[in-house]
């Protein structure tokens, strides 16, 4: 289950349900523009490319594009077009490419043309030619008809999105596209053969357009690390690709035959300085203009409001059902926090009545007795339920009214890890704060510094000098894809992150 991503999948499925309706016609064949062979294709390009355009619509709606760094976007968008060039359907259609304002390691591509690339993911990659080489992959998606033809399967297996979507609205699905995706998913899920195909044609399509395939492979070792460190940090772009060890296998037989046939390719610069002195200034982490994720904390500058996370845990601050969700996806742990307007003042008893008697409407039966009163007079209740998902699932709820604003955090867990959860949302209840507006006007996203390596500096110096622990060497030239047992030269450029503390 991807848990930060999940509400794009959610998007496109939404967005497929109108589609399926409007245009549902039968074609038969086609041939794909890139393999040559024929499949089976009920979209036609131009449904093909309304659905993108639909998608990309809310794409921008929801994820919002990260517009702080021009140069950085152009850059992106360069790179794209160089690739597009070279692609099988350069002629009938026009590639776009935009970066979204998101923290994760992830890239993705909708039908027709758009190809997105998260700010977490360049935040992460090292060179020009690294770029290339995702851009590549995502590419090759919409350029082999990838998208066109899972929809395509859909249809003919005659599954009905919509059927499928009706059945899986079990008691938990409206807690949210957190744990309940199910079917849907499967439509941003390319097969393995999807994938070992973008990884080939994105590697030629970088090739022809002058960048170092080397890179691809790089790339990819680089992506490994991070997952072995951050399992769920890139879990999202990984849950849908063969294993990361196969696809470096499958690029290094890539690399050997571009050796025999084109080994100047291999000789190419790689573009990294030139790369790096973009990233000045970049958002890292979760950050979307009212509310933040900084260190272990959840701010909220518009309700003035602060939550300390359980260590590890990440968060979705840009969720349209709940004013952010947080969770250890690892271990099926989600919070939903939620501020909501009131018509009028009640009573904070008044108010979980109201809320608890919503939560039955959703399957969820009390289990435990309404709790005394708990920091900013909130009440407290225990409840169980079952999700297709989870299986038999219970639930923590806390709420308090404040002004003319209901609160509320409620947490779900599987039923046999409720005593290992329940403590750590009682301690993001107990830690829950109003801040000053003063506070709250100082609080930024952590940015990314460029630091110039200059003549005499080692990683042990620079690791002193923004961390004040020479230890801290490891971890950043990590990552900067660097290797920690040669000093970095004079005059390579390096990022320097707000904090070496990855999740
Ligand atoms: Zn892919």
């Amino acid at each position: 289950m991807s848990f930060l991503n999940s509400h794009l999948t959610k998007l496109l499925a939404i967005s497929l349900i109108g589609v399926f309706f409007g245009f549902l016609t039968f074609n038969g064949c086609a041939v794909n523009p890139v393999t040559g062979r024929t499949q089976l294709m009920t979209v036609s390009e131009e449904r093909e490319f309304r659905i993108g355009q639909q998608v990309d619509k809310q794409v921008r709606e929801e994820m919002g594009i990260y517009l702080e760094l021009p140069e950085l976007r152009s850059l992106v968008k360069e790179v794209g077009q160089n690739l597009a060039r070279h692609t099988a359907r350069a002629k009938n259609l026009t590639y776009r490419f935009e970066i979204v304002d998101s923290p994760d390691f992830n890239a993705f591509a909708l039908p027709g043309g758009f190809i997105y690339v998260h700010r977490g993911l360049l935040e992460r990659i090292n060179t020009i030619d690294e770029l290339a080489s995702v851009l590549g992959h995502e590419i090759t998606h919409v350029d082999a008809r990838h998208s066109a033809a899972q929809i395509s399967k859909v249809e003919l297996l005659n599954i009905g999105l919509l059927a499928a979507n009706v059945a899986t609205q079990g008691a938990i699905s409206q807690f949210g596209d957190l744990v309940n995706i199910g079917a849907v998913l499967a439509l941003n899920k390319f097969s393995r053969d999807a994938e070992r195909e973008a990884d080939h044609y994105g590697t030629i399509y970088m090739t022809k357009a002058g960048y170092n395939p080397k890179s691809s492979f790089e790339v990819m070792q680089q992506i490994q690390k991070i997952q072995l460190r951050e399992p769920t940090t890139v879990e999202s772009w990984f849950m849908t690709h063969p294993p990361t060890s196969e696809r470096l296998a499958n690029l290094n037989e890539e690399i050997k035959l571009i050796q025999q046939n084109q080994p100047e390719a291999l000789k190419r610069p790689i573009q990294r300085n030139q790369y790096i002195r973009r990233l000045e200034g970049l958002a890292v982490g979760e950050w979307n203009g009212q509310e933040l994720i900084r260190g272990d904390y959840y701010y909220n500058k518009e309700f003035l409001v602060k939550i300390k996370l359980p260590e590890g845990w990440q968060g979705q601050i840009t969720n349209k059902q709940y004013t952010a969700v947080f969770g250890q996806p690892k271990k099926d742990f989600y919070v939903y926090f939620d501020i909501e307007p009131l018509r009028f003042p009640v009573t904070s008893e008044e108010y979980f009545r109201e809320f608890e008697s919503k939560l039955k409407k959703r399957g969820l039966q009390k289990e435990g007795i309404t709790s005394p009163r708990l920091k900013h007079n909130a009440l407290m209740g225990t409840y169980r339920g079952s999700s297709s998902q989870l299986g038999a699932v219970k639930a923590i709820a806390i709420t308090f009214t404040q002004e003319a604003n209901g609160y509320s955090l409620v947490g779900i867990c599987k039923s046999a890890d409720f005593s290992t959860f329940r403590p750590l949302v009682e301690s993001m209840s107990e830690s829950l704060t109003f801040i000053s507006s003063q506070e709250a006007l100082q609080l930024q996203p952590g940015r990314l510094k460029i630091h110039e390596v200059k003549t005499g500096e080692t990683w042990d110096s620079i690791a002193e000098k923004y961390f004040g622990n020479p230890q801290e060497k490891n971890k950043l030239a990590e990552y900067n894809g660097l290797e920690v047992k040669e000093n970095p030269s004079a005059g390579v450029l390096l990022k320097i992150p707000p904090t070496l503390h990855f999740q």
